[in-house]
């Protein structure tokens, strides 16, 4: 008998109820901060499931013969079987089973969008809630966290050559640890002085702490992979001085989508007008929920504005929240079903006492005499036909025009890439987006340069910079081995 099919058998026999039993207990909630509390801090909202509520969780997965909810994850973790772990107390199994997919779970755990991923599969929800995956992958990696019991996965003999990866956000991470496990000397690059990409200056601390993505990066170093922070390629490096100056025979390029968009209205250049990643970054990066114990002040009026409607909106909103105006408003253009935020936090953001305007768009930004904002004009807004993606098309209604008192507005409608290594990259494809083209393995134009995440996707998600890393990381092993194929034959 397998391996696997022995566990499923020892799950079988220690399993006390039926599956249709199974199927009737209700979802687990984890344990949370009240949200009049965590208004007044930064810390993490969610404190996760403790044992008891994880084993309880855990005994409502049906051990499905064909687990759907593998198909649903974007890098196959092997879902069935580490929940079948965290049943039998196999706290460190279930960790080094999903490490086997995916080396960023106590991340992933928290931040990935299970509910239209695994969990929107998961044969429970036919019925019933489906499982919470997600929390469960979070509390073995918390679980491992508190109590020890990480060794480095083992790694293949060394290879003899090198790899930088430009970026180290989630997909450079990853890119990075499955090559590190192939044998390869890995480097990356990072532009800011503190490497985690998003994860460090975009997401914010009361989502995912900051000492969390740490110790996911400490474990990606403990494969050997070296992070050479404040260097931006393109400016300090080239990518032709990778290649022939360093020694370099494959660079990976992960460096996101970090330039804001903005709305292009009349006001949007008064002062008291942010980027959400202006806001974010002081706020997460720098600190300024701490001043002035750090020094970076920010300064936020009585009526704050976010204008958006996706993750960022809602982190951006949330966080101003946290620093007490008396009020917290969001717009969004669409209606509450339109909008590509995580329902978790769209909840979490109501419960908080953020002041939704659904259909409402912004056309003008009025300012004082002295340049500081005073209003905000926008326009209702009806609901018509879908557009390319499926979701209705937001049209003016005529003669809505209406005045909201403001004074801060945070503009949260999306990122562009960076272009500086797009223009100081000779033979590199862009489309006019000015992402990366990337093939179906995740190579680009230039021979040897592999991309992936945002910079080749626009602002996407973290487990798809994810999976484009390890797909990438196939991808240059194959290539690498032609080269070294290439150099036998030549001697
Ligand atoms: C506020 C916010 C909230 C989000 N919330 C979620 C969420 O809840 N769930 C989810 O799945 N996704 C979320 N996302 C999206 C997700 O974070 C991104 O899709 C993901 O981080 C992309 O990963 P990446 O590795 O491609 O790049 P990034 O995480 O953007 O990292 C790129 C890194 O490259 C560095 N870099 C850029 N240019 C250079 C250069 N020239 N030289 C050296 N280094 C360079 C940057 O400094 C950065 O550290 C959110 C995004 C934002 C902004
Ligand atoms: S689909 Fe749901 S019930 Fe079935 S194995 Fe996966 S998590 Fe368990």
């Amino acid at each position: 008998m397998s391996k696997k099919k022995e566990a499923r058998e020892k799950f079988k026999k220690i399993m006390p109820m039926k599956p249709r039993e199974r199927m009737q207990i209700p979802r687990h909630l984890p344990l949370e901060q009240k949200p009049e509390c965590r208004i007044e801090n930064f810390a993490e909202v969610s404190n996760g499931f403790n044992v008891e509520l994880a084993a309880e969780e855990a005994l409502r997965c049906l051990e499905c013969n064909d687990p759907v909810c593998m198909q649903g994850c974007p890098v196959n973790v092997d879902i069935r079987s580490f929940i079948g772990m965290v049943y039998q107390k196999d706290y460190q199994g279930a960790i080094n089973k999903i490490r086997e997919s995916n080396y960023l779970p106590a991340i992933c755990g928290r931040v990935c969008p299970q509910e239209s991923l695994c969990e929107s599969v998961c044969l429970v929800g036919k019925k019933n809630e489906p499982l919470a995956i997600g929390k469960l992958e979070r509390f073995v990696a918390d679980y491992e966290l508190k109590n020890g019991g990480f060794t480095p996965p083992q790694k293949a003999e060394a290879k003899g050559q090198s790899v930088a990866v430009v970026g180290s956000g989630p997909g450079g991470l990853t890119v990075s640890a499955e090559l590190a496990r192939m044998g390869y000397d890995v480097t990356i690059f990072e532009a800011l002085h503190e490497a985690g990409g998003v994860l460090k200056f975009g997401i914010p601390e009361f989502r995912l702490p900051k000492h969390i993505v740490d110790a996911e990066i400490d474990r990606v170093k403990a494969l050997g992979v070296k992070i050479e922070t404040n260097v931006i390629i393109g400016r300090t490096l080239t990518i032709d001085e990778l290649f022939d100056e360093m020694g370099f025979e494959a660079v990976y390029l992960g460096t996101g989508a970090g330039s804001p968009r903005f709305l292009n209205i009349p006001g949007e250049n008064l002062s008291d007008v942010y980027s959400a990643s202006e806001l974010l970054t002081r706020v997460n990066l720098m600190k300024a929920y701490k001043f002035p114990e750090y020094d970076t002040p920010l300064k936020l009026g009585r009526r704050v504005a976010v204008i958006g409607g996706g993750d960022v909106a809602m982190d951006a909103v949330r966080t101003s929240k946290r620093f007490h105006p008396e009020k917290t408003i969001l717009l969004y253009r669409r209606s509450r079903e339109e909008m590509p935020a995580r329902a978790e936090e769209v909840h979490h953001a109501e419960e908080e006492g953020i002041e939704f305007h659904y259909l409402t768009n912004p056309v003008r930004i009025h300012g004082n005499e002295d340049g500081s904002v005073r209003a905000i004009e926008c326009q209702k807004m009806e609901l018509g036909e879908p557009d390319e993606q499926g979701r209705r098309r937001p049209v003016p209604v005529k003669d809505s025009n209406f005045m909201m008192e403001v004074d801060t507005v945070i503009v949260a409608i999306g990122q562009s890439p960076n272009p500086i290594i797009q223009q100081t990259t000779p033979g590199l494809e862009t489309s006019k987006w000015g992402t990366i083209i990337v093939d179906e393995h995740g190579a680009t134009s230039r021979k040897g340069v592999f991309a992936g995440g945002d910079i080749s996707r626009g602002g996407a998600t973290v487990i798809q910079a994810v999976a484009d890393g390890k797909l990438a990381s196939r991808s240059i092993d194959s290539y690498l081995a032609s080269v070294r194929e290439e150099r036998s034959t030549k001697a």
